[in-house]
């Protein structure tokens, strides 16, 4: 298997039908780069830049961070990085950090709501990213955003950052492309202003998943209780799958979904053109791909969707794929 997955490497990830599917993997510290080229993947669709933060036993000087953002972006080569800004607070906690105790970390003061209550943090890794991807694209987007109005005030804060930098004279990035990660419920009510904002959207199924059916994604009692591929998630993706498409924003979905052939497949019938994942899921995905056609797919999800579906979708794509081997 090992073998034959290998072999896929160079061949480029597209249906028989001809639909492109860009595949990515996920990342987050510097061990995990050669995977980039290894997994023959297009890219890095998310760049977890906290984990810097939560093996070091300090706060990372702007000068760390940045050799780290170089080094990940020489890795990538020409092929495109997404990084995450800091998605701190909850469970990832950094024990140099002083942090009040909270009852519901999860929904607590986290990610872009500490960045943006804390601008120096947010700050300092933003002119580490611009100064890193100085002559290139940089991508950026921001976990945790539940209102538009958070993505503006983010899109603020990056602003100032390059003209701070421009006024000292320091080397900018070509071109700097911001998006939001829908994670939080609400986004999915606030879609169209979000798509009027921001240059791409980022799906974290993870905790989308976690907050559409109110399951701690860390607690084995609950987390295994409702089907990841159920009706309500599956329309909540197409929503966006559909909306981004429509706009012409592209979305990727950079959750654990993504890195199981059969999640990828329904999504790939959702709609979705760009998949981000555990870089070992790769080979794997893109066997399942290669086999399938997405018009057959798109169908057959949809028909499952309908209210007066006979079976869950899951039992159907399970099917389709032993029908395919
Ligand atoms: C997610 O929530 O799906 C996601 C990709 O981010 P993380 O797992 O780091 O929260
Ligand atoms: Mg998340």
């Amino acid at each position: 298997r090992q073998e034959q997955y290998l072999a896929l490497r160079h061949k480029p990830s597209r249906t028989r039908d001809g639909c492109d599917i860009k595949l990515y993997i996920n990342a987050g510290l510097l061990v995990d780069l050669p995977h980039v080229k290894e997994s023959g993947a297009d890219g890095i669709g998310l760049f977890r830049t906290e984990l810097q933060f939560m093996i070091a036993s300090q706060f990372p000087r702007t000068g760390e961070q940045y050799a780290l953002y170089k080094a990940v972006l020489e890795a990538a080569g020409d092929r495109p990085v997404t990084f995450r800004t800091l998605d701190i607070g909850g469970d990832k906690v950094l024990p140099y950090m002083h942090q009040v105790e909270e009852e519901n970390p999860a929904m607590g003061w986290r990610a872009i709501r500490l960045g943006l209550d804390r601008p120096g943090l947010m700050r300092s890794q933003l002119r580490a990213l611009l100064q890193a991807a100085a002559g290139r694209e940089l991508r950026v987007m921001f976990p945790m955003i539940s209102a538009s109005e958070e993505f503006d005030q983010a899109r603020e804060v990056v602003e100032r950052e390059i003209t701070f930098l421009r006024r000292h004279g320091k080397p900018l990035p070509d071109l700097v492309k911001l998006g939001a990660m829908v994670e939080v419920p609400s986004l999915l009510f606030q879609l169209d202003e979000i798509l009027q904002r921001t240059d791409f959207l980022s799906v974290g199924s993870n905790d989308l998943f976690q907050f559409l059916y109110a399951v701690d994604r860390g607690n084995a009692r609950v987390a295994g209780r409702f089907d990841t591929l159920s009706p309500s998630v599956m329309r909540a993706l197409k929503m966006i799958a559909d909306k981004s498409n429509a706009a012409g924003v592209p979305v990727t979905l950079c959750g654990e979904l993504a890195s199981k052939p059969l999640e990828a497949l329904a999504l790939i019938g959702l709609g979705f053109r760009q998949l981000s994942m555990t870089p070992s899921a790769i080979g794997p995905v893109k066997a399942m791909l290669l086999e399938i056609e997405a018009a057959e797919i798109t169908e057959l999800v949809d028909h499952h969707l309908k209210p007066e579906a006979d079976r869950p979708l899951r039992l159907a794509l399970r099917e389709f794929a032993a029908e395919r081997g």
